[in-house]
């Protein structure tokens, strides 16, 4: 059978917003394992960007998918469909908030937030409005969440944007203090951010705006969409630091590569209505079946756990890399969201080299670069990865 031109015709056909730095067609994967048309093998250190979690076609979901399927795959939210209610009640159960709401995207579960941090603002806080967010953060695509993630080059082409936005550094509550005025209603946060470097704050960031947030009557939100469902080594990221928020939203691993997402919030901040807020396909049965077996996969086999041990040990592999290699500057992350910065604008040549040898990693150019494997791998993969990344490096500095 001939072979089709894929890259010409996604050139002729696609709007060009992927950069497909990778350069690669993937057209199967299994358990870490991706492989291309031309059947060369990868280990897949990107998972879908973090939310194949379970690693490629894992038989829970596969079960999952096909039991479901044959059930019911998506009624409306004008009835009452089991696999929804099953979600909402696992998802509070483990997360210590209290009332669900599905979606489909981490972009659309944080403009939900905002949604409600918004109506909360008018009913308790004299009609505040301002949501406080930080630079570098990243919270999604859509126009609200392009005016609160704090990347100029994100938010320039498509002005004007929503009111009512504004950034400050992170890791530092007394700037965000600072910021804080009587239009406040809520501080919107990554735990870790994630797609702006993979920087974790200090210990007591997190617990200062908690505290902030208490004195101050404003919601914290926390964008989990990347750091929950058990990615750095415990279920959710704030755990971390012992404070609860008010709205968590999650997406990427919680549907273990199906689309679904979620808003988590506390009693006395829940206060949408019916009509205030809704989605077709949020919710659908199909996905939810999917996210309950691999959430609860993921409890009973303490992915979380496996996460922080294997997380560990691979952070330890990269520290030794970094050791050797004067172009590994530093090493950051925590669980299995790790990332190596580069002493140079070399992330994409890396990256590159890395591919070659059989390891799809993300670029975070000029000079990161993030690791986000399924939570599934053991230490025989990261020895694989880290083998990999050595011989690329070492490429990479003798052409220098
Ligand atoms: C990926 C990501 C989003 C956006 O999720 P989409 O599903 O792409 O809309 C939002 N917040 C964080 C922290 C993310 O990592």
């Amino acid at each position: 059978m001939k072979m089709r031109d894929w890259v010409k015709l996604e050139q002729q056909y696609f709007m060009d917003t992927g950069h497909r730095r990778l350069g690669v067609t993937i057209v199967r994967g299994a358990g870490a394992k991706v492989w291309d048309e031309m059947g060369r093998e990868y280990l897949d250190f990107i998972a879908g960007w973090a939310a194949c979690s379970l690693g490629h076609s894992h038989p829970v979901i596969l079960n999952a998918l096909k039991e479901q399927a044959e059930r019911l795959i998506l009624a409306s939210n004008d009835v009452y469909t089991i696999p929804q209610i099953e979600l909402a009640e696992l998802l509070a159960s483990v997360s210590g908030l209290d009332k669900v709401f599905l979606c489909n995207s981490g972009a659309e579960a944080n403009e939900g937030a905002v949604k409600l941090a918004r109506k909360y603002g008018k009913r308790h806080l004299n009609g505040a409005y301002g949501v406080i967010s930080t630079f570098r953060a990243f919270h999604g695509r859509t126009l609200a969440m392009v005016a609160a993630t704090g990347k100029p080059e994100h938010q320039a082409p498509f002005t004007p944007l929503p009111e009512g936005f504004s950034h400050v550094p992170y890791d530092d509550a007394e700037a965000l203090r600072a910021a804080v005025s009587d239009k406040t209603c809520a501080v919107l946060l990554e735990p870790i951010q994630g797609e702006g470097g993979v920087h974790v704050p200090g210990d007591r960031y997190l617990k200062d705006v908690r505290q902030l947030c208490d004195e101050r009557g404003l919601l914290l939100i926390l964008d989990e969409v990347q750091t929950g469902c058990g990615r750095t080594g415990t279920l959710w990221g704030y755990e971390q630091s012992g404070i609860k928020p008010d709205i968590m939203t999650l997406g990427k691993g919680l549907g273990g590569g199906v689309p679904i997402a979620s808003i988590l919030v506390r009693d006395r901040a829940a206060c949408f209505g019916p009509g205030d807020h809704g989605s077709t396909f949020g919710g659908n049965a199909l996905c939810c079946a999917v996210a309950t077996a691999v959430f609860r996969h993921i409890l009973e086999k303490d992915l979380s756990g496996n996460a922080a041990a294997v997380g560990s040990y691979f952070n330890e592999r990269l520290l030794a890399l970094q050791e050797k290699w004067t172009i590994v500057k530093a090493v950051r992350g925590r669980g299995l969201l790790l990332a190596v910065e580069l002493s140079g604008p070399i992330a994409l040549q890396v990256v590159k080299a890395c591919r070659a040898l059989g390891l799809l990693i993300n670029p975070l150019p000029p000079q990161t670069i993030r690791f986000m494997p399924p939570l599934i791998i053991g230490r025989e993969d990261v020895d694989q990865a880290v083998a990999i990344l050595d011989a690329a490096l070492e490429q990479v500095v003798s052409l220098s």
